[in-house]
């Protein structure tokens, strides 16, 4: 398998550490809120990584924490503390608060056939292991204690900017004009491993520690918990993009200042899925959840589908129209598969090699949508009806489409057009030739394919994101 390695810049061969096993951590949600639909892409997409590192043979584990404590409103230990604000938006306990949230999680999760990983814990299980690492940070010289707090002294390593091309002052994320800098910070992007000098008053959950009564910072429950559970060195650690400063940086920071050696080697960010407004938001604009789409009539795995077309490497933009062009063409390709009889028997040669097409394919940087295409591939072929249907359960281990499953509509009946799924998989293609076509300034080609579909009865209309046809 072939992945990007943030740490490198590089697609790099995937080598574990020990052969044929895989450690895997995931940051998890901070349970103040619902998770919107942007967050969810990222879970998707580690999800998919997940269940293709399985496919191509490996043992997994995979350990995620929940955030329940530490994680204030900017990442760089400013403005207010996220779970204290879910629980006086809701007249709750901060604890009432985490446990709604992370069962909101989890039955998100489950709609989008996201697996839960081997191991879940959340940062509060764990306040003695973080006392333990922050001991051990402060007896090798690597933190220091100002105004009642513990901080990580960043100038103490030569190389904190792992990730590379980090300009300080861009770095400095989440500090606005209305909140004050920490003034017991050394240098400017030291983070807080241990507050007792709260200035939130209301601070309702604190635990004892050889530094006073306080709570600790948000970065050091991922390298504590991961090392609970995963030992000192990682395989591949997972986030989305903006998780890598500061919070993987930190992490890092303080793991390898723990034990004295590199930690993980592969660090897997998913880029963001932006609104038409820009960064998505829980507070501004809508607020896109899982149950919101549903309510809109949306089956939540059309919105699987919808991630899984474009790479993770690349920014997505959402709206209604593109997560509609995606419903229409995930349904049609379940009526298409459902249309294929179940007739000969598996051809289980032809199934393994498939197998391996879709690993060497996929496994290429965990290219989703060219796992897609060969579905499409497979429908093509002249495999048996029987073979067909078990290579394509079989990609849906990683995809996780449910591409075999009958839709209501379909039992009772309805929508069953394999007809229809032919057709649009072929006026698919016209539309892709013809944007190639526009695209090149081939206005002749691009018109000529416009007429030949009108002259099927077939209309193209051309939207911000992108064309949609209908029948006259
Ligand atoms: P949080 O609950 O805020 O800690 O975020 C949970 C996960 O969602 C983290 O891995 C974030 O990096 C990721 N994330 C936040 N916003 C987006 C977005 N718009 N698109 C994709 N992933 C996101
Ligand atoms: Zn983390």
């Amino acid at each position: 398998m072939k992945l990007y390695n943030s740490l490198t810049k590089k697609v790099e061969e995937f080598v574990p550490n020990e052969e044929g096993k895989v450690k895997m951590y995931t940051c998890g949600p901070t349970v103040y809120h619902f998770a919107h639909i942007g967050n969810l892409r990222s879970y998707l997409m580690e999800d998919v990584l997940e269940k293709l590192l399985r496919f191509s043979g490996y043992d997994v584990t995979r350990v995620m924490n929940i955030t329940d404590v530490g994680h204030l409103s900017s990442d760089a230990d400013t403005g207010e503390d996220k779970m204290l604000k879910g629980a006086k938006r809701e007249h709750k306990t901060v604890m009432e608060i985490a446990k709604y949230y992370t069962d909101a999680f989890f039955s998100d999760c489950s709609k989008l056939n996201i697996k839960t990983p081997d191991v879940v814990e959340p940062a509060t299980n764990c306040i003695p292991e973080f006392i333990h690492m922050i001991e051990v940070l402060l007896e090798k010289g690597y933190a220091y204690k100002a105004g009642e707090n513990v901080y990580f002294d960043t100038s103490k390593l030569d190389n904190y900017y792992v990730f590379g091309n980090q300009n300080e002052n861009e770095l400095m994320v989440g500090v606005r004009d209305d909140v004050t800098e920490d003034e017991n910070k050394r240098n400017k992007n030291d983070f807080v491993l241990w507050f007792t000098k709260s200035k939130f008053e209301d601070q309702a959950l604190k635990w004892d520690s050889p530094w006073g009564v306080g709570y600790p910072g948000w970065h050091i429950e991922c390298s504590c918990i991961s090392m609970k559970h995963l030992g000192e060195y990682m395989d591949i650690h997972c986030g989305g993009v903006d998780n890598i400063f500061p919070h993987h940086t930190n992490e890092i920071a303080q793991s390898e200042s723990y034990t004295g050696h590199k930690w993980c080697n592969y660090w897997f960010h998913v880029h963001h899925l932006n609104d038409e407004t820009g960064k998505m938001s829980k507070s501004k604009g809508e607020f896109l959840t899982v149950s919101l789409l549903e309510q809109k009539g949306y089956d939540p795995i059309a919105y699987r589908f919808f991630t899984l077309q474009s790479h993770y490497r690349k920014p997505l933009v959402f709206s209604y129209e593109a997560l509609d062009q995606a419903a229409q063409t995930y349904k049609k390709l379940k009526n298409r598969i459902a249309s294929i009889s179940d007739e000969g028997s598996v051809d289980e040669n032809a199934k393994k090699e498939w197998h391996d097409k879709f690993v060497e394919v996929v496994g290429n940087d965990v290219n989703t949508a060219m796992g897609l295409t060969l579905i499409y591939d497979v429908i093509k072929s002249g495999l048996s009806g029987a073979t067909k249907r078990a290579v394509i359960d079989d990609f849906d281990q990683v995809l996780g489409l449910k591409l075999l499953e009958a839709d209501a509509a379909d039992e009772n009946g309805q929508e069953t057009t394999p007809v229809d799924a032919e057709l649009a998989a072929r006026v698919e293609a016209k539309i892709e030739e013809r944007t190639k076509a526009k695209k090149e300034k081939n206005f002749a080609l691009a018109d000529e394919i416009r007429a030949q579909l009108l002259e099927e009865g077939i209309v193209l209309i051309d939207t911000r994101e992108g064309t949609k046809w209908e029948k006259k």
